[in-house]
């Protein structure tokens, strides 16, 4: 493998990647995998990786909180329906996931020295808890692979004066064959991520679904308590509210100190981003998902009727957080030393009401900057889902992020990376095999 830190680029490549992250590694390993299936020696073709950082995969040394959420275990059909709850991201990503499965990354990985361990959740990850153990294995693969990789090189355009691509990085172009574009999304854009390959497909004629936040936290237009920050609520229902319930999720969610944050929230914020801008949004807590408002009324009863001499509150204290416990009571507007003995009708009602619609705050923002993924992207309509090559340009494919696809937390994105990439590359290889 060349690896430049002050790279001599080559005048021109087979296959040009512009972008190391998880799609661009697995695309260079698609293609070295095809031109070898039809028996090109390694020396005959080119396949170069572009990054403007001084490393590949810096997304992969960052993921899991630096341990590295691999991937997600199971079947691919139910990887895909866990993962991606929009219907045409799924039909989209289908064949690529056939074509690279959660299981083929792992066995890579596992002959290269990663042992991994699944969570009762499905989710991968390595068992050193080394998110750098990944990326150093990804690296060996890229070795074994022959695949000459740049670092810092900020390619700064892409065009086909002829026909064959100008891969630009200030005034030196590489002609390149076949270009993957595989720049990522946008967040976290000081790592590298600032939507160059969004700019490179709309010159190309792309239509391209204006990023948003996706997997964020979100912020509120005031504050929570200071005695409910870092509070976290287990498995309650987070629901968010504009004229009615928009969409709601059922985990974890913790409360910040400008808002929330947690499974369920990151869940949430996709859905948030897109309306949160154009109408208010309100962010409420069901506290007992699993229990209709009748049912929830009905234990209530019971528990008036089997502890009469027992404050309310006990039974909350039993289930939740104690900090939380006074701040329903204020908004129930019932006494926090209530005991169950003299609990009215109308008391139970207001409480019921405020455990299945607790508000918690009004939406202020979902920062795009702080998600672990951006939605939006290149329009999945003008790209062949079996290929990722273009339906506008021929030898042009896009594969990870840069693409209209989120998933959610668990393993899912780094999949679709992987496996977009690498349909990519044996795609763009195998037009060399012709
Ligand atoms: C904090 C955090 C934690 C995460 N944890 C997980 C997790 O545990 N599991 C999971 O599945 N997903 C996780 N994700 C999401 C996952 O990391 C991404 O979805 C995935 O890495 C996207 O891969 P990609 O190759 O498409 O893009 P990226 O990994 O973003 O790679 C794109 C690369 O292109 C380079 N680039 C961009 N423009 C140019 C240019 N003009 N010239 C040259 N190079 C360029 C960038 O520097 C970057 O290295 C996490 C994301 C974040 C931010």
């Amino acid at each position: 493998m060349l690896v430049s830190k002050t790279p001599c680029l080559p005048e021109c490549a087979h296959i040009a990647i512009i972008g190391g992250g998880a799609a661009g590694i697995c695309a260079a390993l698609g293609a070295r995998a095809q031109l070898r299936r039809h028996g090109i020696p390694d020396a005959h073709t080119s396949i170069c990786i572009f990054e403007r950082n001084p490393e590949l995969g810096i997304k992969i040394r960052i993921s899991g909180g630096g341990k590295c959420n691999i991937t997600h275990a199971g079947e691919m059909m139910s990887v895909l329906s866990e993962g991606f709850f929009r219907q045409n991201e799924q039909r989209f990503l289908k064949p690529a996931f056939y074509g690279l499965t959660n299981n083929d990354v792992l066995q890579w990985l596992r002959e290269r020295g990663v042992e991994t361990y699944t969570r009762p959740n499905g989710r991968v990850f390595p068992t050193s808890g080394k998110a750098l153990d990944v990326l150093s294995a990804f690296k060996r693969l890229l070795s074994e692979h022959e695949i000459q990789v740049f670092p810092n090189v900020h390619i700064s355009s892409v065009s086909r004066p002829d026909d064959a691509f100008a891969v630009a990085m200030g005034d030196a172009v590489v002609k390149a064959a076949q270009v993957i574009i595989a720049t990522g999304g946008v967040s976290y854009s000081k790592v590298g991520t600032t939507g160059d390959g969004l700019r490179f497909a709309k010159a190309f004629g792309h239509t391209v679904v204006t990023p948003y936040a996706a997997l964020a936290p979100i912020y509120f237009t005031k504050p929570p308590e200071a005695e409910l920050v870092g509070v976290s609520l287990r498995q309650v229902g987070l629901l968010a509210r504009a004229s009615r319930v928009i969409a709601s999720r059922m985990d974890d969610v913790l409360i910040t100190h400008l808002g929330v944050s947690g499974p369920a929230c990151l869940s949430l914020s996709r859905e948030i981003a897109l309306v949160c801008t154009s109408s208010a949004v309100d962010l409420c807590v069901n506290f007992f998902p699993k229990f209709s408002a009748d049912d929830l009324h009905a234990k209530l009863l019971q528990l008036q009727q089997d502890h009469p001499t027992q404050f309310v509150r006990t039974f909350l204290e039993q289930q939740f957080p104690d900090a939380v416990v006074p701040f329903i009571f204020r908004a129930a507007n019932v006494p926090v030393e209530q005991k169950w003995n003299n609990f009215t009708k109308d008391k139970r009602r207001t409480l019921v009401e405020t455990l299945k619609c607790f508000f918690l705050g009004r939406v202020k923002d979902v920062p795009i900057e702080r998600g672990e993924v951006s939605a939006g992207g290149v329009a999945l309509s003008e790209v062949n889902p079996k290929t990722m090559e273009s339906r506008l340009v021929a030898n042009l494919y896009f594969a990870g992020e840069v693409l209209d696809v989120a998933g959610e937390v668990g393993g899912f994105n780094l999949q679709a990376a992987y496996s977009t990439g690498w349909v990519a590359g044996q795609t763009a290889a195998g037009k060399l095999c012709v």
